[in-house]
């Protein structure tokens, strides 16, 4: 049986594999989505809908993970991300 990586949404902070999930990381340049999850650097996961990052815009998921102030225009721009996709 293989094994499915699994990452916690920082949304809804439920279990899902990690190929169901999109990858935020913090580089010098500002948050960005790790498309292709190579990215070394600080990252979390948070599900593929705008649902849940409406949730961590919510909580402030981001500020809390990433340990700095993380403006609602970045959430939005994750959620438009994922609307044009
Ligand atoms: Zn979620």
């Amino acid at each position: 049986m293989k094994h499915i990586p699994e990452r916690m949404c920082v949304g809804c902070r439920k279990k899902t594999a990690k190929s169901d999930l999109i990858r935020i990381v913090q580089t010098a340049d500002g948050i960005c989505v790790d498309k292709k999850q190579n990215i070394t650097a600080r990252g979390v996961y948070i599900c593929k809908n705008v649902q849940c990052i409406a949730l961590a815009k919510k909580k402030k998921a981001l500020s809390r993970q990433f340990r700095q102030g993380i403006a609602d225009s970045v959430y939005d721009g994750l959620a438009k991300e994922l609307e044009n996709e």
